[in-house]
């Protein structure tokens, strides 16, 4: 179908932040498969831990105990405030069953009413029915049949709003991005989520977060909420989880889960071993203090030196933002042709993102030498941008 509108480049192969096209060309890779590839392509560990994998076992139903899947959901529970896990192949699955877990939670409590579900607009969760409605983005739910109930949308920042939707007495749960990323990098403050996490708790309010995209290590430390000091009821990962392969996941409390019982959800491919095999390979290797480390060091480079090409051409950047390796530059041409400038004359490849930003989000083991790379490609666009304005 012709939903993508796709870049004129024929990708061939991989290998850490460098790609290659059929025609020999080499990429330096700042998308990472949208912040998936949180190790690079064809990581010698996750390559092997496919590989001994797919010689023992692929698939298995979940009526079977998988042990990698237990092992898994082990080291998720033990790096995060959840007790309790549910594997999926996607983000948009893993934020499914966070918005039915959250209404399930209020009718295990004896009230069923509670089932309003507040999201922000600038944020993304992914292109199931449910996903689209909770980020209630026009241009993913227009055409595609009336909203569904229960669903609303705050303006992001509003907080009186927001406070009128913890205080509403139907509302099962709020559900955000700590750190947008389709939506052009903004951050809810630390202090914001703090205050987020007391109204929460005071009116019997689920917090959701969906982490698919900031989460896995990309803003710094494993978890991005981490940085507020607070934990939400829910958190929906993805993407780095799998470093490349398909698998998502819904952590949440016992507490939250409690509606959570038999027979009540599932999924044929969700939790397969070997998903589990390569999520646990990349969640052993994404969650050390040498890569959490490392995304500490090259994002502090990178925002640096892009505050200096920001006092350098302020006809082309408006603004640098973002946590960690999750960094936005907004722009003032037009970001897609940035992207295609970037691309053509600097074989530099970033991705789009909402607010006229490009997005940086190379793999999370960027070296410090490939960040200068980076920089210099970067300052080469913005020339190229610059000149093509002048011509
Ligand atoms: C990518 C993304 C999703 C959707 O993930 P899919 O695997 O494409 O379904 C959901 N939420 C956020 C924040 C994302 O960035």
């Amino acid at each position: 179908m012709g939903v993508y509108n796709r870049a004129p480049l024929e990708v061939e192969r991989g290998r850490g932040a460098r790609l290659w096209s059929t025609d020999g060309t080499e990429y330096l890779d700042c998308v990472a498969g949208i912040s998936t590839n949180g190790l690079g392509h064809a990581h010698p560990d996750l390559v092997q831990a496919v590989k001994d994998q797919a010689e023992k076992l692929w698939h298995v139903s979940n009526i079977f105990r998988i042990p990698g899947q237990e092992a898994l959901a082990d080291a998720l529970t033990a790096s995060s405030f959840a007790d309790v896990v549910f594997f999926t192949n996607s983000g948009t699955e893993a934020v499914e069953c966070a918005l039915k877990t959250a209404r399930k939670y209020h009718v295990a409590n004896g009230q069923p009413e509670r089932i309003d579900i507040y999201g922000f607009d600038g944020s993304f969760h992914g292109r199931t029915y449910g996903a689209i409605n909770a980020a209630a983005n026009p241009s993913y739910t227009e055409g595609f049949g009336p909203p569904m109930q229960g669903f609303h949308q705050l303006k992001w920042g509003d907080k009186d709003a927001l406070k009128a939707a913890f205080e509403n007495p139907t509302t099962a749960a709020i559900i955000l991005e700590p750190v947008q990323g389709e939506g052009g990098c903004r951050e809810t403050p630390v202090e914001d989520l703090r205050w987020m996490r007391q109204m929460a708790d005071d009116n019997g309010v689920l917090l959701i977060f969906d982490e698919v995209q900031c989460g896995m290590g990309r803003t710094g430390k494993l978890w991005a909420h981490e940085w507020a000091g607070m934990a939400p009821d829910i958190m929906a990962v993805a993407k780095a989880l799998g470093g490349g392969f398909p698998v998502g996941a819904c952590l949440a409390t016992a507490e939250a889960a409690k509606g959570m019982t038999v027979g009540v959800h599932g999924s044929t491919f969700g939790g397969n071993p070997l998903a589990m095999a390569v999520g646990l390979k990349a969640l052993s290797l994404i969650d050390s203090p040498e890569t959490l480390g490392n995304v500490n060091e090259i994002a502090g480079y990178l925002k640096q030196q892009l505050a200096g090409l920001q006092e350098r051409y302020p006809d082309v950047i408006v603004d640098v933002r973002g946590k960690g390796l999750l960094i936005g530059v907004k722009l003032v041409p037009n970001n897609r042709e940035f992207m295609a400038l970037a691309r053509d004359t600097q074989k530099l490849l970033v991705a789009g993102g909402g607010d006229n930003c490009v997005r940086l989000l190379p793999p999370l083991n960027l070296t410090l030498e490939e960040a200068r790379e980076a920089i210099d490609k970067f300052e080469g666009a913005c020339k190229a941008a610059r000149d093509a304005v002048s011509a």
